[in-house]
């Protein structure tokens, strides 16, 4: 039997000392409804930061690979440059100079730099 499974602990949101349901053994973390939402909201706001930041890395890490992919034919064609949004880059010139990921990724962060400064969070398509 865990020791504090049935004594009091502080509530992981205002800190009281509180009695836990002895039916919920040990899940519960906080004193009533109003910390228990609270927790959630938190827990909820983590998640999704954490979540965004995973799906944007992963989301530039395929652009990468696939751009690599298709870059089988090194001409100039223009079938393998990524693609262009709003800002309109020295993208052929950054590819000529640096190669296709570095020209990606200058692309990724201008257009994530842009997006910040407008106060919107516009996806990168
Ligand atoms: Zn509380």
């Amino acid at each position: 039997m865990a020791k504090n499974s049935y004594g009091k602990r502080p509530c992981s949101i205002c800190r009281k000392w509180f009695l836990p349901d002895v039916r919920q053994k040990g899940r519960q973390k906080t004193c009533g409804p109003d910390c228990q939402r609270e927790l959630h909201r938190r827990q909820c706001k983590d998640w999704n930061k954490k979540n965004k930041a995973y799906f944007k890395n992963n989301y530039l890490g395929k652009k990468i690979e696939k751009s690599v992919d298709k870059k089988t034919v090194p001409d100039s064609s223009g079938a393998s440059l990524p693609h262009q949004t709003k800002p309109v880059l020295p993208i052929e010139i950054i590819i000529t100079e640096y190669g296709i990921k570095p020209a990606i990724i200058v692309q990724y962060l201008v257009t994530q730099i842009i997006n910040q400064t407008r106060g919107r969070s516009t996806g990168f398509t």
